[in-house]
């Protein structure tokens, strides 16, 4: 048996079809009564509905959640959080939204509940990533986690289809990782491995029907499972690269992850498959590879050239993702991330 410190957050989860009606209960459980509802400017229409069944215990909605969290945004929500008298937050919407509501909470200890409309897995974490002059940087804290998450798969029913894919792949690379995070554990295995399995079932039935309500059910369970991973344990090279690339180059979140996810579970997967087997056990007997052709099979993007990333740029950030690496199982040197990022780059199924 592994030795292993199991240490997690608590979290209620509220899931269901129709449980978003269930959001004015949850916020007077939490004592609050006057919610600010936050969502993108896209999600606007959503957010007012939800503010509206609200009735009096919705303080006014906020609609200007920004990719990345810059504090700009977050200075204005804080003040109108204040004008408005709010004592609680409700972020409706993906990462960037439920980034806004953390954001929010650091600075004023606001309650949180969050209603995810994407696979992303932030609602679970007790990380905040924040962007002040296109400087990204990361912070942790009890005050940052959400204290009530409401999955409502009636809400991830309008994602389109390439955008689940995307951040379907998000939400498996957060369980991929977990399976040989340096403070894993058999739960955080376990919830790794049965959130890949609902995610490796539903995405291809979402990628031919967007509106197949049984696959998004699961979905969103198993972007429940793997955001909780995510929140559990540490990430290694794969999320480094992510970071790297996305920080340097401003790229897409869920696409950047999609792209990679094969490339960085192959690297580690070369010197230790044995850690990679329960992945590999799910696609076919090898990770890397296996997740590559899962990944082209539902019509993901697979090539970082797609993204607008040049060749030449491939050696300076391969210098920087090794200058301060995460953790990992297979030591990084520069010229074998430079080689993932080359096949990344190009798309090719790795070795
Ligand atoms: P997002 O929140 O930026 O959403 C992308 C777009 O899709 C937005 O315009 C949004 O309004 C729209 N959208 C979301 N749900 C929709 C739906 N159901 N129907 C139609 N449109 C919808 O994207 P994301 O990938 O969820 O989040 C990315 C952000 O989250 C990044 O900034 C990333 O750093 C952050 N993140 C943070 C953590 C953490 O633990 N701190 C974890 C994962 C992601």
């Amino acid at each position: 048996m592994q030795r292993f410190t199991h240490s997690s957050w608590p979290a209620r989860i509220v899931f269901g079809r129709g449980k978003v009606a269930e959001t004015a209960a949850e916020v007077q459980r939490l004592g609050a009564c006057r919610a600010l509802v936050l969502c993108t400017p896209h999600q606007r229409a959503e957010a007012q509905a939800l503010a509206e069944g609200l009735g009096p215990v919705a303080a006014g909605v906020f609609d200007a959640a920004t990719m990345h969290t810059p504090v700009a945004v977050t200075a204005c929500a804080v003040e109108a959080y204040a004008a408005l008298r709010a004592d609680c937050v409700v972020a409706l919407g993906g990462g960037s939204t439920t980034g806004l509501g953390k954001a929010i909470a650091a600075r004023t200890c606001a309650p949180q509940v969050v209603i995810p409309t994407t696979y992303a897995g932030s609602e679970v974490t007790a990380i905040l990533g924040e962007t002040d002059a296109g400087v990204k940087t990361t912070r942790r804290g009890a005050e940052i986690l959400p204290e009530v998450v409401i999955y409502d798969p009636d809400l991830t029913d309008t994602l389109p289809a390439a955008l689940s894919i995307t951040s379907g792949l998000n939400a498996m690379a957060h369980a991929a990782e977990g399976v040989y995070a340096e403070d894993g554990s058999p739960i955080f295995t376990l919830m790794a491995v049965e959130g890949l399995r609902a995610l490796r079932e539903a995405l291809p039935a979402i990628a031919v029907d967007p509106a197949d309500r049984e696959a998004r059910d699961v979905a969103l369970y198993g972007a429940w499972l793997c955001g909780t991973v995510l929140g559990g344990v540490g990430m290694s090279v794969h999320h480094k690269l992510c970071h790297t690339l996305g920080g340097s180059l401003n790229l897409p979140h869920a696409e950047t992850h999609a792209i990679l996810l094969p490339h960085t579970i192959g690297f580690v997967e070369e010197a230790r498959p044995d850690l990679l087997a329960p992945v590999a056990s799910l696609f076919g007997g090898r990770a890397g590879a296996g997740l590559h052709d899962f990944a082209a099979g539902i019509r993901a993007p697979l090539r970082l050239a797609d993204l607008g990333v040049t060749e030449a740029q491939l050696d300076p950030l391969a210098a920087e993702a090794v200058a301060n690496p995460y953790w990992c199982p297979r030591p990084l040197d520069r010229q074998a991330i430079r080689a993932v990022l080359q096949n990344a780059w190009a798309g090719e199924r790795p070795r």
